[in-house]
């Protein structure tokens, strides 16, 4: 490889012939000091950046396209043997300039050549447009990639990780809409909290793994046991509620009846168990006009507690 510092020290010391070195730092123009076989024996800043995409590279022809490569040697051969300046556009294949470019072979005494080649606004503005195309592209790729990341992010915040029920704050949000909704049209709804009945004996008897795989496959019955619009979300530990949107007490007793029947019925195999358990609920029809969200839970709350009381396995209506 040529010595770069010697070589454009050579090409400056030519200009500086003429007074006009500080041309060669400044201008756009690719000016390269070529020798009598074509190799490159020095260049200018502004060759610099073709030159950086292919360092090892040590003849002019190596920069151009292949179809420039005749048109080249003519040129180059015009410029020695007719001892006369030679014009014509070749076609660099490398770098940010890549496209035809004007250029000039001017012959110079020991039978090198000044190349001299002009980058017109056309190439360097297809660049830009090709670079903003490319630029345009990979944000649209990240734009695609963040939808994903936040939908997954939403679909996270919203959904409780052991059964995949709606989480509590998602079951409430659901609770306050469907309030709103009453309040607005006059709709009746109901809700249920739904507890399993003595959950602890099953954590201490078979362990809080075997606990978590019950909880999450009574979680899949309970989801696959309700109809449409009815909705459930995991409201505490092994505590669900139940929205029953349009419905009356009466639906939500029906509910409830069918519920606490089909678990009664149920064995699900956690571990190497087989294990049988028992729900309770409380019941209760929102009062509209007359309450809030969170005063209609604490009875649905407070009916829960008296389905216990009175015995679990069975459901209790909310006061009114
Ligand atoms: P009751 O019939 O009065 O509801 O009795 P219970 O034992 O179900 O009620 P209690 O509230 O005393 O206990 C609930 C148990 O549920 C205690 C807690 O460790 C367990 N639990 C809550 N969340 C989870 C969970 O995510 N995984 C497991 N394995 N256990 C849980
Ligand atoms: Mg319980
Ligand atoms: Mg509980």
């Amino acid at each position: 490889m040529p010595d770069k510092r010697k070589t454009s020290n050579e090409l400056t010391v030519l200009f500086a012939q003429y007074g006009i070195e500080s041309f060669l730092e400044s201008t756009s123009l690719l000016v390269v000091l070529l020798e009598k076989d074509g190799e490159l024996l020095s260049w200018n800043p502004a060759f610099d950046s073709l030159k950086e995409t292919l360092p090892d590279k040590t003849h002019l022809k190596d920069f151009l396209s292949s179809s420039s490569a005749d048109t080249f040697e003519a040129l180059f051969m015009d410029a020695k043997r007719e001892r006369a300046r030679a014009r014509g556009n070749l076609e660099f294949a490398h770098g940010n300039r890549s496209g035809s470019l004007a250029c000039l072979f001017v012959p110079l005494p020991g039978k090198r050549v000044l190349f001299i080649a002009e980058p017109s606004a056309a190439n360097d503005l297809e660049a830009v447009a090709a670079e903003l195309q490319t630029t345009k592209q990979r944000l649209q790729r990240k734009e695609t990639e963040l939808k994903a990341v936040i939908a997954q992010a939403n679909e996270v915040s919203h959904t409780d990780p052991l059964t995949y029920l709606p989480n509590r704050r998602q079951i409430i949000g659901d609770l306050q809409r469907e309030v709103i909704f009453a309040e607005q049209y006059g709709t009746p709804f109901a809700i249920s909290l739904l507890d399993i009945d003595h959950f602890k004996k099953i954590n201490d008897i078979y362990g809080h793994t075997v606990g978590d795989e019950v909880l999450r496959k009574l979680a899949d019955e309970l989801r696959q046991h309700i109809r449409h619009p009815d909705t459930i979300g995991r409201y505490g530990g092994e505590e669900f509620l139940l929205i029953l949107p349009h419905s009356t007490v009466i639906a939500a007793t029906e509910q409830a009846e069918r519920l606490c029947k089909y678990v009664r019925s149920l064995v699900i195999r956690a571990g190497e168990h087989d294990i049988s358990l028992t729900i309770s609920m409380g019941v209760a029809q929102y009062k509209i006009r007359r309450e809030d969200w969170n005063t209609f839970l604490s009875r649905a709350d407070k009916a829960l507690y008296q389905a216990k009381n009175n015995g679990r396995d069975q459901w209790a209506v909310a006061e009114k």
